[in-house]
């Protein structure tokens, strides 16, 4: 029996319900439609995560709603701090399943990388998520949770209203591909989104995606974030090896999808990712064809030094070989930041995040193996 949704639990988690759900749950408790506006701004403005400190409730309310429901945080399997301060948490969901989320701090701001999937479906070759083969799609109170425990710990709640805070950017560049999860991840960042609440902007949420290009219009009009698209080569033949989905979506697909994203404009680019490997697609031709994709797209492209993983056959482009490509897709008129790689020493950085789930089913395997073998 699968255990991982929250009605199996005795008590139902609030965590995830949309306002109306909220609404619906506590019409039933017989509670007037504005307790609903009220039990919201304590769980996603104050951060509230015992229904006793909901004090504008009378306590017959609190204690009622006790009865039937929690505030809970996803379980903290694992917590490891970088020593470039980058955070990264092993999170448990109810049925046990491991995913892993990452705060990335900057002076005065930062970015949490949240997952949206347990593994992911597509297999990307340069991508250690790509090879994890247990996969569910995230609940949206398991995307929206990732959030709210990255604020418990960094100390943000309330939701300050003045700006300076270290949570204060979404990039939906977890585990797992956003877009095969769409109306997880929509609710998840509505619920984000909501100014009652925890209240980002959605300037501030950059979803990523591989390329799923049916649903990439929904994106846009439907959550209108910001869009990152991993595009990482510039021939069909080469991305079809990279990221297999091109073989469904080429390239010429994708990128009339990106034309036609709803928002994008010059202040709003979307926003390219190129991963740099060695010998693949790093060459003074490459980065001259990227430039001529893009053009009339919106685009900002965003070169990603490679971050190897355990037993990938990929190699990270040199340095001078990556500034050399910058700079050719710079003359082509478009920025071209390179990515810096913040938490390696933790396997935080992008396309490194693999929970242990498999690891230790691996061992396992490989135990049953070696025993079989014993046998034999
Ligand atoms: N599934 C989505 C979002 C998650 S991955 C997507 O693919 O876009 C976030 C970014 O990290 C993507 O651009 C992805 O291609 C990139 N990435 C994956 N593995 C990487 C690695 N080993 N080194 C550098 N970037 C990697
Ligand atoms: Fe999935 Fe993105 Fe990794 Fe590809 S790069 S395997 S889509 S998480």
């Amino acid at each position: 029996m699968d255990t991982d949704s929250n009605t199996s639990q005795t008590r139902k988690n609030l965590i995830g319900l949309s306002r109306e759900e909220l609404g619906a749950e506590l019409a039933v408790l017989g509670e007037k439609p504005f307790r609903a506006k009220q039990v919201w701004h304590w769980i996603y403005h104050r951060g509230a995560t015992d229904f006793a400190e909901m004090t504008t409730l009378s306590k017959v309310s609190r204690e009622k709603l006790a009865e039937q429901f929690v505030v809970e945080r996803l379980e903290v399997a694992r917590h490891q701090v970088s020593e470039d301060r980058t955070q990264k948490w092993l999170l448990r969901t109810h049925g046990g399943h491991l995913i892993e989320s990452v705060h990335i701090p900057e002076e005065d701001r930062g970015a949490l990388c949240i997952s949206s999937q347990v593994g992911c479906t597509l297999t990307c070759t340069f991508c250690h998520t790509g090879t994890q083969r247990l996969v569910r799609n995230l609940e949206p109170g398991e995307i929206v949770g990732q959030f709210m425990l990255a604020r418990d710990v960094l100390g943000e709640w309330p939701t300050p209203t003045d700006g300076g805070r270290l949570l204060s950017n979404i990039v939906m560049m977890g585990m797992g591909e956003p877009l095969y999860n769409f109306e997880n991840v929509k609710k998840a960042l509505k619920i984000v989104i909501d100014e009652e609440g925890i209240a980002l902007s959605r300037r501030r949420i950059t979803l990523s995606t591989s390329g799923v290009v049916p649903m990439m219009a929904r994106c846009g009009e439907e959550l209108n974030v910001d869009l990152a698209v991993s595009l990482h080569a510039v021939t069909d033949e080469i991305r079809d090896q990279l990221v297999p989905l091109n073989r469904k979506y080429p390239i010429e697909q994708l990128l009339a999808a990106c034309r036609a994203y709803p928002g994008a404009s010059n202040a709003r680019r979307i926003t390219f990712e190129y991963v740099m490997l060695k010998g693949v697609n790093d060459s003074d031709a490459d980065a001259r064809a990227l430039v001529a994709l893009l053009k009339g797209i919106p685009a900002k492209v965003n070169l990603i030094p490679f971050n190897a993983w355990p037993g990938v056959a990929y190699e990270c482009s040199s340095n001078n070989r990556i500034h050399a490509f910058a700079r050719i897709v710079n003359a082509g008129g478009l920025s071209a930041p390179v990515r810096r790689p913040r938490g390696r020493d933790i396997l935080a950085a992008c396309g490194q995040l693999k929970s242990d789930t498999v690891k230790k089913r691996k061992s396992e395997l490989l135990r049953e193996q070696a025993e079989a073998d014993a046998a034999a």
